[in-house]
């Protein structure tokens, strides 16, 4: 059976370290779903919840990742603003970031260059390097292709705009319910849905083809994302608007777009041929538990280790035992040297005398 290559752990730079100062408002923000249990959770809070969560995630994997980060199909100058606008609204910064960061990802997918590998850590790859300062610019030569719309360099600046204004317009329609369930609560759900594209499926789930990353697929992260779950699927051929290669693949996001395109709204989607997914493939994919694999070996070789350790100090334990029962056993015999009765024979003639 093929087997994907064994990770290794890749040292993080001294400079990829968690900003937690910065970081408070984003971690304070997790709190503001649990107020439901004050304002209760309305039949209004609910849809908003779920419309908002699969709303937004559209925005990001057929936004965001495929059309801005990969150009996977085309879009004319209006909808491109649309799509660019709906992808704020998930509070991801702007599509020049996101799409800046995502191109240095599979430029240099699970090597030390690379931004959010899970071989630097699991948290870290899910959500330690978005809390650090050294990813908070955006490298605008690696999107170039975007920077000349003054339209999307708008977006990219007033990048609250879009959460503003999801936010407020819950309240309006759901009040204090709407906002801290529907908006709050899918705003948390939404931020995570997205990360374990960067965490757990690098590390959880089959491996279809042959790619130099740790990239995998699986069925529940593409049902959280909208598609997006099938990642070895995505680092294998990304040029394309089509994540789930089969009609078994679930892919809701590309779903939408075929449909947009019937109407013209979206142009040349590209998709891959039978040759493509074909080539490369691995027959016997097998399931494996990938860096998960990894960290078992580690733990394994953790309690090894600890056994060699206990097996050491027993060992040391039992010499220093014996030693003392020795020491014991001398002191015993010369003891009972010392208090031994002396035999006449012994009994030295001056002293034989003095009894006398
Ligand atoms: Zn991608
Ligand atoms: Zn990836």
């Amino acid at each position: 059976m093929a087997r994907a290559r064994t990770p290794h752990a890749i040292a993080r730079a001294d400079d990829e370290k968690v900003n937690w100062v910065t970081s408070i408002p984003f971690l304070a923000l997790h709190l503001l779903p649990f107020a439901a249990i004050w304002t209760g959770v309305s039949l209004r809070a609910a849809v908003l919840f779920v419309v908002l969560y699969f709303g937004r995630v559209f925005f990001i994997t057929a936004g965001y990742h495929r059309y801005f980060s990969h150009r996977s199909y085309r879009l004319g100058r209006p909808m491109q603003f649309l799509m660019a606008f709906g992808g704020t609204t998930a509070a991801q910064k702007g599509p020049l970031w996101w799409a800046a960061h995502h191109r240095d990802h599979h430029r240099y997918s699970d090597t030390d260059e690379d931004i959010h590998s899970p071989l630097k850590g699991f948290w870290w790859s899910h959500v330690g390097w978005i809390l650090c300062d050294k990813y908070n610019g955006t490298d605008l030569d690696r999107v170039k292709d975007l920077a000349k719309y003054p339209e999307l360099r708008f977006l990219e600046r007033f990048d609250w705009i879009g959460p503003w204004t999801v936010g407020i317009a819950a309240f309006l329609i759901g009040g204090w319910s709407g906002l801290f369930f529907g908006f709050f609560g899918s705003q948390v759900l939404l931020w995570h849905g997205t990360f374990v594209i960067n965490s757990l499926a690098h590390v959880f789930g089959r491996r279809r083809y042959v790619t130099t990353d740790t990239s995998r697929n699986s069925f529940l992260l593409a049902f959280l994302t909208m598609g997006e779950g099938w990642h070895n699927n995505h680092h294998y051929y990304q040029v394309s608007a089509r994540q789930g290669f089969y009609w078994w693949e679930w892919d809701p996001s590309f779903y939408v777009l075929k449909a947009l395109s019937w109407v013209g709204l979206v142009k040349d989607l590209k998709v891959p041929t039978k040759k493509v997914r074909e080539a490369q493939r691995i027959r016997a994919g097998n399931f494996d538990v990938g860096m998960f694999g990894a960290y078992t070996a580690k733990a394994r070789a953790a309690l090894a280790a600890a056994g060699d350790h206990a097996a050491d100090i027993a060992g040391a334990r039992r010499r220093a035992l014996e030693q003392l029962a020795a020491s014991a056993r001398e002191t015993a015999d010369g003891l009972a040297r010392l208090l031994e009765p002396p035999t006449p024979a012994t009994v030295p003639v001056t002293q034989r005398r003095r009894r006398l």
